[in-house]
């Protein structure tokens, strides 16, 4: 069946790296590969190459085909291509890592598993109502860590760096310290000297651009596309446009959209709404008056012939809301609640009421009493009350009231209460 038989070689490897038994079953290898993944990713510190190796051990081991050729002729049989097709050439160690672990794991997702990822730096960017209507381009300029371009980052002329004397490139050291009686502490710590990079550049061999440091100040201007409808709190992602760092995937740079308080608009979703007084006359006898939109246009607003409005009441215009985001020709309604100021009083002579009433609707029936009736009824005096006062005024003193009750329970304590002995 094959041209020659392989040599048997290794076959027990693949279980030893992932710590199973060889008659593991495929969960238990699943559950195997993903603690030794997690333990040895190089995000989190491990070794690639261990990392490679876990990969490469759960790889074969969870293919049944694959699995039983290393089981019969091991490690070698499969390099030389049993398993059907190239089967040395895995798969990259992180991409069966995330396909497996994906958004569980709690290492990143998407990009730049090779390196570890820099921070994220985020900005609240203050926008008017008007910005989000009409969309606009807000040019910001800020400063960030860039690679040095004359060293390309490494920091030395030569391009080499030494191997930090302090940890011998480790970038961590052991601190070994006594606390006590023969009581001693063992603490690993970055290193102080290369700061956990486990490198040192030689002073002469210092790159004189970046002083060593790999990374120089950047000015850059980043011009932040606003576009019609955005929302607040919506973000505007520049990726890879945060500080940068030697072996890093650089961070993005997140702006978040902040409203500000429009003095006539309020917007909820898609739709606006504004607040229009109008006076009694108008209320009875129509009004018109004329707005300016947000982008600058006039519109005539007014009240349909005979249309009476009553306090309170709302109306909509159709398509002169807010633009949809992405489909900025789509607008939400616009609403106008109308207040309707009343004449203040002794604006009326009896005169004028009197012509009033005949204009007016007539009085419920029954509103007109007889002497008689008025002579078995008790006489009234309405004062004027500002009720939002008077609630405010209730509920502070509930308050007090409770805090005195609480006190109150306090001084009794947990015991009995001492009652007054009565003769
Ligand atoms: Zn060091
Ligand atoms: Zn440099």
């Amino acid at each position: 069946m094959f041209g020659r038989m392989p040599k048997k070689s290794n076959n027990t490897k693949y279980y030893e790296v992932l710590g199973v038994s060889k008659t593991a079953t495929q969960d238990e290898l699943k559950k195997a590969y993903r603690k030794a993944a997690i333990k040895n990713h190089p995000d989190k510190g491990g070794d690639p190459e261990k990392f490679k190796e876990i990969s490469q051990a759960y790889e074969v081991l969870n293919d049944p085909e694959k699995r039983d050729i290393y089981d019969q002729y091991g490690e070698d049989a499969l390099k030389e291509g049993m398993g059907g097709g190239s089967s040395s050439d895995f798969h990259s160690p992180f991409d069966l890592f995330e396909q497996l672990f994906q958004g569980r794991s709690g290492f990143g997702v998407g990009r730049g598993h090779r390196q570890k990822r820099g921070e994220d730096v985020v900005h609240t960017m203050k926008v008017s109502l008007e910005d989000l209507y009409n969309g606009t381009t807000k040019k910001l300029s800020l400063s960030r860590n860039a690679l040095c371009t004359k060293c390309k980052g490494k920091g030395s002329k030569s391009g080499a760096a030494g191997t930090c004397h302090g940890c011998r490139g480790a970038g961590m050291r052991t601190i070994t310290r006594q606390i006590g009686l023969g009581m001693i502490q063992q603490m690993n710590t970055v290193c102080p000297e290369c700061k956990g990079s486990g490198e040192m550049i030689s002073e002469k061999d210092k790159c004189p651009s970046c002083k060593g440091n790999k990374v120089v100040q950047e000015k850059k201007v980043l011009e932040v596309h606003v576009e019609k409808g955005m929302q607040h709190g919506q973000k505007i992602v520049f990726q890879g446009e945060a500080d940068e760092a030697p072996d890093t995937v650089t961070g993005d740079i997140v702006f978040v959209l902040q409203l500000k308080d429009h003095p006539k608009f309020k917007r909820k979703s898609d739709d606006l709404f504004i607040e229009h007084t109008i006076s009694l006359t108008e209320a009875l006898c129509g009004f018109q008056f004329v707005l300016t939109h947000l982008d600058g246009r006039q519109l005539l607003i007014k009240s349909n012939p005979g249309e009476i409005i009553k306090p309170g009441q709302h109306k909509a215009i159709n398509d002169e809301g807010m633009p949809q985001h992405g489909r900025p020709f789509m607008k939400g309604r616009l609403f106008v609640e109308f207040n309707v100021e009343f004449p203040e009083p002794g604006a009326l002579t009896p005169g004028q009421c009197r012509s009033l009433e005949k204009i007016l609707p007539p009085r419920p029936a029954g509103s007109r009493l007889s002497d008689m009736e008025l002579d078995q009824c008790e006489e009234t005096t309405m004062h004027d009350v500002n009720i939002e006062e008077e609630m405010r005024r209730r509920q502070q003193h509930r308050r007090q009231q409770e805090a005195y009750d609480e006190d109150d329970d306090e001084d009794a304590g947990p015991g009995p209460r001492v009652q007054c002995a009565q003769q």
